[in-house]
């Protein structure tokens, strides 16, 4: 199994048991221990200073939002996230997850993450499905009601599929899809598709992208995508005997094989650019290559 993964680091307990108990929801918020931050449109305040952490404040000097409870730590202290407007402190910087979520330390990391995929499914999801009408907060921001008909939304999540694939010569498939700049890149993913499994999911989407029969897959571990709302599968796969490669021209704009030796001298070289740390593509990558790729942008 891969054994960092950017944001799959959250620490905290998430107490999904007591976000129901609005008593203990107001008292756990008016505790002064309570640590809140603020997200605006995916941005939180950072600082730098001694390394890149959240900014808190205390539930007192949190901005008017709504509040969503993320979890309580070994110490008894509650995280909460408000969406309201970014206040302005001395000393920190605005950043959104993808800047700053494989920087953070585990228990900032976790909190982002979740506080980031939160806040898009609030403002996305605002809407009851059955009647159409506005629906309300609850759970500590972890469930909408439907004040007209009483049924409940969950936060939606999207599976998706990435997938290192291999040949007989234990070279890796990389390919660039046709939003990517003209140097960028990776390896093959695509969404889970309704009465699917992944392994179905991994086996059609390298079909339907490159061409390739493939086998042998093996599951290596996942991590939250909400930019905006996935959960990134990854696996390893082998292309079957001696296939040609058969790129999609609307999903892949140049697909190849390349050794280790090929990889390295690709990135030294400037002619291609690897995914960056926050993404499990370049943790699959980083497997099969076995240590750290030259030239690995920031994030
Ligand atoms: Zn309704």
């Amino acid at each position: 199994m891969l054994e960092w993964l950017a944001l799959a680091r959250g620490t905290l307990d998430r107490a999904a048991e007591r976000r129901r108990d609005q008593d203990w929801v107001e008292a756990t918020w008016a505790d002064p221990r309570t640590r809140v931050f603020t997200i605006e449109g995916g941005r939180v305040l950072v600082s730098y200073d001694p390394g890149p952490a959240l900014v808190f404040t205390p539930s007192g000097k949190a901005p008017e939002g709504e509040r969503y409870l993320l979890g309580v730590d070994d110490e008894g202290v509650a995280y909460f996230v408000v969406r309201g407007t970014l206040p302005t402190i001395e000393g920190a910087e605005r950043a959104g997850l993808r800047r700053v979520g494989a920087l953070l330390g585990d228990q900032d990391s976790g909190l982002l993450t979740h506080a980031v995929a939160l806040e898009h499914w609030h403002a996305t999801n605002p809407y009851c499905p059955r009647c159409g009408g506005r629906t309300e907060v609850t759970a500590a921001g972890h469930v909408r009601v439907c004040p007209a008909d009483g049924s409940e939304q969950f936060p939606r999540v999207d599976p998706a599929v990435i997938m290192l694939v291999r040949d007989d010569q234990d070279r890796v498939l990389l390919a660039r899809g046709p939003s990517w700049p003209a140097d960028r890149r990776s390896i093959l993913a695509g969404f889970v598709e309704p009465g699917e499994s992944l392994e179905q999911a991994v086996a059609r989407e390298v079909r339907e992208e490159v061409g390739l029969d493939i086998d042998d897959i093996q599951y290596l571990g996942s991590q939250p995508w909400p930019l905006p709302q996935s959960l990134m599968l990854g696996f390893f796969a082998r292309a079957r005997g001696d296939q040609e490669l058969r790129p999609d021209p609307e999903e892949i704009l140049d697909a190849a094989w390349y050794t280790r030796d090929e990889l390295r001298d690709a990135l030294e070289s400037g002619r291609i650019v690897s995914p960056g740390p926050l993404s499990i593509a370049a943790q699959l990558i980083m497997r099969w290559y076995g240590g750290p790729l030259p030239d690995m942008p920031p994030f």
